[in-house]
C-alpha cells in the first residue's frame, strides 16, 4: 500500500524528495494536481465535518503528513509514513522551483496587508516568477466566482492562505474542473513568509 489511512485521510507514504519528483513530473505534464499537507487539526475537522472529509477522500491527489501527529499515527497503525513534510517547506520549494523556471503563480489568501508584503517579497527575491495574480482572502463572493477568476489567468501554481476547509473548497472547485495546474491550500504560510 502507498498509502496510509489515519481517521479516514489517506496519506502518501512518500518522502519529501519523492513529493518532488512526483509534483515536477506532474507539472512538466500539465496536470492538474491537488495538494493537500494535512495536520492533525485537520484530520480532526475533517471527522467532524462530512464535506471536508468528502473532498480530501475523493478530490484530491496527494496528502502529506503537516505534523509530527500523524507521522506518530501512523506509526501506531503499523503503517509508518516515511516523514513529515510540511506544507511551508512545500511552499517555499515551490516558489524556487516557480522562479528559476518563469512560472505562471496565482496567490490567494491572508489580509491585504499580508498580501502586499508577499508580492513586495516575490518582486525582490523571485523576480523571475509570473505573478498572475495576488488577491486576499477577505473576498465575499462565491468560491466558484473565485475559482474562474483563477482559471482565466492559466497559472500553473495556485496558492490558496485562506485556512481549512476554505482553502480545500476553492482548490476542489478548480480540480474537478481540471484547471491544469499544481494547487495546494498553505493555511498560515503566507504570513509567515511575508515576515
Ligand atoms: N484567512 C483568509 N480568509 C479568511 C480566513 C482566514 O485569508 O476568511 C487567512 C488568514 O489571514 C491566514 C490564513 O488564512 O493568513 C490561515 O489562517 P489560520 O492560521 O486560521 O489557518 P491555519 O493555518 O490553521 O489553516
Amino acid at each position: 500500500m502507498d498509502k496510509v489511512n489515519v481517521l479516514g485521510v489517506n496519506f502518501d507514504k512518500k518522502t519529501f524528495n519523492q513529493f518532488q519528483n512526483e509534483f515536477i513530473g506532474r507539472m512538466n505534464n500539465h496536470e492538474s494536481t491537488f495538494v493537500v499537507t494535512a495536520n492533525p487539526e485537520i484530520v480532526m475537522a475533517a471527522n467532524e465535518n462530512p464535506e471536508f472529509m468528502k473532498v480530501l477522500q475523493e478530490d484530491t491527489d496527494y496528502i502529506t503528513a503537516d505534523g509530527i501527529g500523524i507521522v506518530k499515527a501512523a506509526k501506531i497503525l503499523g503503517e509508518p509514513l516515511p516523514e513529515r513534510v510540511t506544507g511551508y517547506d512545500l511552499f517555499l520549494w515551490l516558489m524556487k522551483v516557480a522562479n528559476e523556471r518563469g512560472l505562471r503563480v496565482f496567490l490567494i489568501g491572508a489580509k491585504p496587508e499580508v498580501i502586499h508584503a508577499v508580492q513586495e517579497k516575490i518582486a525582490r527575491n523571485y523576480s523571475n516568477i509570473n505573478l498572475v495574480g495576488a488577491e486576499d482572502g477577505y473576498f465575499t463572493e462565491d468560491l466558484d466566482l473565485v475559482a474562474r477568476r483563477i482559471e482565466r489567468t492559466q497559472p500553473d501554481l495556485v496558492f490558496a492562505a485562506l485556512g481549512f476547509p476554505k482553502q480545500e473548497y476553492l482548490l476542489s472547485i478548480l480540480r474537478k474542473n481540471a484547471t491544469p495546474a499544481l494547487m495546494m491550500g498553505v493555511g498560515g504560510s503566507f504570513d509567515v513568509f511575508s515576515g
